[in-house]
């Protein structure tokens, strides 16, 4: 019988692994970023899933600190749940990822390209008709008799004629490349919104709501004018999500999007959606008080009502809300505006919900 080779003879078979060298830094700090992922899985149940991979990576390194916060704030409360993983994952990293605006950009390049080679093509197109009048010229300049005139005569028609039919093609190309044009700067337009909107909810995200505070901040120091800003947390979210499951409370956060702009926007207000169930109203030209006091009103509203759902038209209850308002003070920025606005959310839900409460610091 032949001989079986034992485990011992098997393992020695095989190659044996090669020889790396000492692990580079960058290794060593991807294999330890790894091994953090891998904890972070294990310690909240996430599902080990690309787009969960993709998150984690980014807080591990601390590739966008407003997020490892937010992150942060959620191991904190035990609340890293997939639902609150991807809500921050939409709001923080917006919608249109670098590699979309690198294929974007590389389009553009191409098209500049194309049309340059288009044109150069074109004018070589022209230099050979100027060169054949110019060669007629000098011809006819000398002693010429019919016949030669006749051929010169239909040498000069080709070449009109080609350069005719270059024309149109050329005319026909730089339409065409118009028309790309056109389509990539839309392309561009809708890039450039999409990577400031919530694309659960439509209002801008933390990124559109980050940057339209500043610019508001700006324009309140140079005009004078009050400038307010609200930090709005549906009261009781994950009991509605227990209770109606998460498309309904998605639903019920387009719902509260909704309910917001159609109010704030009016008067020159914005909204954000900073994350999960949060969201920001920014109210120019308000005082504090002015602006709880309308926030207050939207509050009403929306506790007023009560809510069906649009399947079957059964009742979900009723929802409210609570805010904290604060008022710009220069030279805070818009971290410690909202910051402000969050102390006065936190004490409005110390009080028990449904109610605003401004910011008296
Ligand atoms: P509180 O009144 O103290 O604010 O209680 P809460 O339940 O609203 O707050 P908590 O922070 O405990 O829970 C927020 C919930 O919001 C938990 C999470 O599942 C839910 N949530 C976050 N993002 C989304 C989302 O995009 N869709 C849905 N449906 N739920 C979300
Ligand atoms: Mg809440
Ligand atoms: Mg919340």
């Amino acid at each position: 019988m032949q001989h079986q080779p034992g485990p011992m003879q098997a393992v020695a078979a095989v190659p044996p692994p090669a020889d790396f060298g000492i692990p580079t830094r960058a290794r060593q700090d991807a294999i330890a970023w790894f091994d953090q992922i891998r904890g972070l899985l294990l310690s909240t149940g996430l599902p080990p899933e690309p787009a969960v991979y993709d998150v984690l990576w980014r807080y591990v390194r601390d590739d966008d600190h407003e997020l490892s916060l937010a992150i942060d704030r959620a191991i904190a409360h035990d609340a890293l749940t997939l639902a609150t993983l991807m809500g921050l994952r939409e709001t923080h990293l917006g919608q249109i990822s670098e590699a979309q605006v690198n294929q974007l950009i590389a389009e553009a390049h191409d098209q500049a390209e194309a049309l340059g080679r288009r044109i150069e093509s074109g004018q070589t197109d022209l230099a050979d008709y100027g060169k054949a009048i110019a060669d007629g010229g000098e011809r006819l300049a000398g002693p010429m008799d019919a016949a030669s005139l006749g051929v010169l005569l239909e040498q000069l028609s080709q070449a009109t004629s080609l350069v005719q039919a270059a024309n149109a093609r050329l005319i026909e190309e730089l339409d065409q490349a118009a028309a790309e044009s056109r389509s990539l700067a839309d392309k561009l337009t809708q890039a450039e919104r999409a990577a400031v909107t919530d694309a659960l909810t439509g209002v801008l995200n933390r990124r559109g709501i980050m940057a339209t505070i500043e610019k508001a901040q700006a324009e309140a120091v140079a005009t004078g004018v009050p400038l307010a800003l609200a930090v709005v947390d549906i009261d009781h979210f994950k009991r509605f999500n227990d209770r109606f499951g998460h498309a309904m409370g998605d639903d019920v956060l387009r719902f509260v999007a909704q309910h917001l702009s159609d109010r704030l926007e009016a008067h020159g207000g914005a909204v954000g959606r900073l994350g999960g169930e949060e969201f920001v109203g920014l109210l120019p030209g308000v005082s504090v008080q002015a602006a709880a006091g309308r926030i207050d009103r939207i509050r009403a509203d929306l506790a007023a009502q009560v809510l069906r759902s649009a399947v079957d038209g059964s009742s979900m209850g009723r929802i409210s809300f609570s805010a904290g308002v604060a008022e710009h003070r220069h030279p805070q920025g818009a971290d410690q505006l909202i910051e402000r606005a969050d102390g006065a959310l936190y004490t409005a839900k110390r009080l028990g919900r449904d109610r605003v409460v401004p910011d008296r610091g």
